[in-house]
C-alpha cells in the first residue's frame, strides 16, 4: 500500500473542528463552499497519491544531477510530475486573484500541501520554496515587482528561492558577506557564495528567481545592514519573458542524507545583476516574511513526513506475522499473529496517531489564524490572529518537526530489521525528516524565539490571550459529561504552561542561561498543551456527532486516540515543567574543557 492522503481526517477538521463554513462573510472563504472544498482535496489526493508518491523512492534513489555547465537535472518524472502540478493549478491555490491566484483560504491550501509532502517531500519542496518568494514580494515589492513577478510565481511557470545561507554564516544572519553593489540604474551588482540553497537551480521551471540577502557596501554591520534583492536567473526582457542568462550560477550540489529529489545548491554570484526589495538595509525583515511562512511550512512538513511513516508502518504491522497475542490466538490459522496485536507495537502506533491528529489540527488551527489576520474585517480579530501567528510558529515548526521525526523512528521500529533496509519507505521517511528540525532556523533557535521574543512581545498579549482561551473553553464546558477528561486534561496543562511562563518571568531576567537553558523544554510543553487544547476541541466535536446519532466510526476512535493522548502522551508535560525549573546550573556546569 502507498501513502493514502487523510482527507477524512481534513474535511473532519475543516467542517466540523473549524467550522469553516460560518466564516463564509470573509474573501476567499466565500468563494470555498465545504463541498468546493470537498471536490479539490479529493482531487489533490489523487494527484498526490497518483503521481507525485510513485516518485518519492525514485527521487531519493537516483537523486539530482549535477552538469558541468551549471545546470541541474531533476530526477526522472519530476519534469513530467511538475509540469502536471501547474497546469493543474495546484500552485495556485492560496495566491491572490489579482496576480492570476485562486484565492482560496490559506488553510484549505496547507491541506493541499500536506498531501504533497507526505507523497513526496523532495518534490514538494520546489513550489513551497516558490510560494515563500511569492509571499515576500507581495509583501515586500514595489508595483512593478509585483506585477513582474507575481503571477509567474503564483502559477509555478517560474520557481523561487531563498538565498540566506553563506559558509561563514547560518544561525548567526549578523555575518552575511555577500555584497551588493549600486550601479546607478536601479539596479546592483551582487558578488559573494551561498550555500545549501533549496531548489536554487533545476530543469522544472522557465525561470528561478532568487531572493538574495546581501550587504550594500558601506551598510552597518551585523543584521541592521542587510537588504534583499531579487536576483532572477534570466533577466525578464521587456515584455517580461526570460531573457539573457545572469551570472547567478549553480557551483555543485550537496550530498545530503535525504530529500535527494531536491536540489540543494551552492550558489555562487559574480556580480549578478539585482533589484532591491523594499528600502535599503531593512531586507531582515522581508526575509522574515518568507521565513515565517516556510517555517509553519517546516511544521506541516515534520508532520507530513510522520504520517506518511506511520501509514506504512501501521500496514507493515497488520502484514507481518510473529509471535502470539498474549490474550490468546488472533489469527489461529496461521503460524503466528500480525505484530499488531502486541501492546508494544500498538504503543508506538498510538503514540504516533495521538500526536499527528492533534498535530495536525494545531497546524490547521494556526493557519486559519492567519487567515483571519489577512481577511477579517474586525481589527481586534486580525490583531489576536496576528499575536497567535507570531507566537504559535515557532511552537509548531519546533514541536511538529521533533515529534514528527519521533513518529517517523518509531514507525521504522515498527519495520524491525526491515525498516533499516532500503527495501522499505521506513528509512527514507526517517532521513528526509531529519532536516526539518535543522534548517528554516534550528529547533534550538525556535525555542529561543519563543522565550525569548514572542512571550514578551508587547507585554505577553498574545500568551495571555492564549490563556485566556483556554480559560473560557474549560469553564464553558465544566461538567460536561464525556468530554469531562478531555477538559481537565486540558485545565491541567495549561496550569503547568502557566506555572513555566511565570518561572520564566521571574527567573529569565536575572539570568538569560536559565531562560536559554529552559527553552526547549518550555516549547515542548506549549505543544503538549497546544495538543491537548485540538483534542478537546475534536472530542466534543466527536461527542456531538455521536449525540447527534452519527455510527460513523470515525467518531469513536477519534475519541479513543484522544484518551490515549490524555492517558500516555500529555503527561510527559510534567516532565518538561519539572526539567525546565532547575534552570542553567547543571546545564553549564562542566568548564568548556572538560567538553
Ligand atoms: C538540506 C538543507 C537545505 C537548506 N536550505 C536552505 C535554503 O534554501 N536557503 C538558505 O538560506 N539556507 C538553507 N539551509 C541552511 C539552514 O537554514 C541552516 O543549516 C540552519 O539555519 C542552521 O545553520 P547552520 O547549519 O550554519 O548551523 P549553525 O548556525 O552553525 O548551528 C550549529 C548548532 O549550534 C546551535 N546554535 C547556533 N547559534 C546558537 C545560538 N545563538 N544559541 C543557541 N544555539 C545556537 C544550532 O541550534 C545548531 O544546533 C539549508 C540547509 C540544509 C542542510
Amino acid at each position: 500500500m502507498t501513502y493514502q492522503p487523510p482527507v477524512r481526517e481534513h474535511l473532519f477538521l475543516l467542517r466540523e473542528v473549524l467550522e469553516i463554513e460560518s466564516l463564509a462573510n470573509l474573501p476567499g472563504f466565500a468563494d470555498a463552499p465545504m463541498d468546493l472544498v470537498e471536490q479539490v482535496l479529493e482531487e489533490a489526493a489523487k494527484f498526490c497519491a497518483e503521481v507525485l508518491a510513485p516518485l518519492n523512492s525514485v527521487g531519493d534513489k537516483k537523486g539530482c544531477v549535477w552538469n558541468p555547465d551549471g545546470s541541474v537535472t531533476t530526477p526522472p518524472g519530476f519534469k513530467d510530475a511538475y509540469r502536471q502540478l501547474v497546469e493543474g493549478g495546484w500552485p495556485a491555490l492560496g495566491a491572490e486573484p489579482a496576480y492570476g491566484g485562486q484565492g482560496l483560504p490559506g488553510v484549505v491550501g496547507l491541506a493541499f500541501n500536506e498531501m504533497s509532502s507526505s507523497a513526496n517531500m523532495a518534490f514538494s519542496m520546489y513550489p513551497g520554496l516558490t510560494h515563500g518568494a511569492y509571499s515576500a514580494i507581495l509583501a515586500g515589492g514595489s508595483d512593478e515587482q509585483k506585477q513582474l513577478y507575481l503571477p509567474k510565481l503564483a502559477s509555478g511557470e517560474w520557481g523561487g528561492t531563498m538565498n540566506l545561507t553563506e559558509p561563514q554564516c547560518g544561525t548567526d544572519l549578523g555575518l552575511i558577506r555577500t555584497k551588493a553593489v549600486p550601479v546607478g540604474d536601479g539596479t546592483y551588482r551582487i558578488s559573494g557564495q551561498k550555500i545549501w540553497i533549496s531548489a536554487g537551480e533545476h530543469d522544472l521551471a522557465g525561470n528561478i528567481v532568487h531572493l538574495v540577502l546581501a550587504r550594500i557596501e558601506g551598510a552597518p554591520a551585523g543584521t541592521r545592514g542587510i537588504s534583499l534583492f531579487i536576483v532572477p536567473k534570466f533577466l525578464p526582457d521587456a515584455d517580461g519573458r526570460p531573457g539573457a542568462r545572469n551570472s547567478v550560477k549553480c557551483a555543485g550540489l550537496e550530498e545530503k542524507m535525504g530529500i535527494h529529489g531536491n536540489a540543494t545548491c551552492v550558489i555562487s554570484h559574480e556580480e549578478s545583476i539585482g533589484w532591491l526589495v523594499g528600502t535599503e538595509n531593512r531586507g531582515l525583515s522581508l526575509m522574515f516574511v518568507m521565513m515565517n511562512e516556510a517555517r509553519l511550512g517546516v511544521g506541516m512538513q515534520g508532520l507530513a513526513q510522520g504520517e506518511a511513516a506511520y501509514q506504512a508502518a501501521a500496514q507493515f504491522a497488520k502484514e507481518r506475522l510473529q509471535g502470539r497475542a498474549l490474550t490468546g490466538p488472533k489469527n489461529p490459522d496461521g503460524p503466528a499473529d500480525p505484530i499488531l496485536v502486541h501492546p508494544d507495537v500498538r504503543r508506538l502506533l498510538m503514540d504516533s496517531r495521538a500526536v499527528l491528529e492533534a498535530g495536525r489540527a494545531f497546524l490547521f488551527w494556526t493557519a486559519l489564524q492567519g487567515d483571519l489576520a489577512r481577511r477579517h474585517p474586525d481589527e481586534a480579530v486580525r490583531q489576536k490572529a496576528d499575536d497567535y501567528m507570531a507566537l504559535l510558529t515557532p511552537v509548531l515548526k519546533g514541536f511538529l518537526t521533533d515529534r514528527g521525526f519521533k513518529v517517523a523512528s518509531d514507525a521504522l521500529q515498527v519495520h524491525g530489521g526491515s525498516g533499516f533496509t532500503e527495501h522499505f519507505p521506513a528509512s527514507q521517511h526517517l532521513r528526509d525528516s531529519r532536516i526539518t528540525l535543522i534548517y528554516e532556523g534550528t529547533n534550538g533557535i525556535q525555542a529561543l524565539d519563543l522565550v525569548g521574543r514572542k512571550l514578551a512581545a508587547n507585554g505577553g498579549r498574545a500568551v495571555m490571550t492564549f490563556f485566556a482561551e483556554i480559560d473560557a473553553f474549560t469553564s464553558a464546558h465544566d461538567g460536561d459529561g464525556e468530554l469531562r477528561p478531555f477538559v481537565d486534561g486540558l485545565a491541567a496543562a495549561k496550569g503547568q504552561l502557566q506555572e513555566a511562563t511565570l518561572w520564566l518571568m521571574q527567573n529569565g531576567v536575572a539570568n538569560p542561561d536559565s531562560a536559554a537553558a529552559a527553552s526547549s523544554d518550555y516549547l515542548n510543553l506549549f505543544g503538549l498543551t497546544g495538543l491537548a487544547y485540538m483534542w478537546a476541541l475534536m472530542a466534543k466535536a466527536a461527542l456531538a456527532k455521536i449525540g447527534a446519532g452519527d455510527a460513523d466510526p470515525f467518531y469513536a476512535n477519534k475519541l479513543a486516540v484522544g484518551r490515549y493522548y490524555l492517558q500516555r502522551v500529555l503527561p510527559d508535560a510534567g516532565a518538561h515543567l519539572a526539567k525546565l525549573k532547575t534552570g542553567a546550573e547543571t546545564v553549564m556546569a562542566l568548564p568548556a574543557e572538560a567538553f
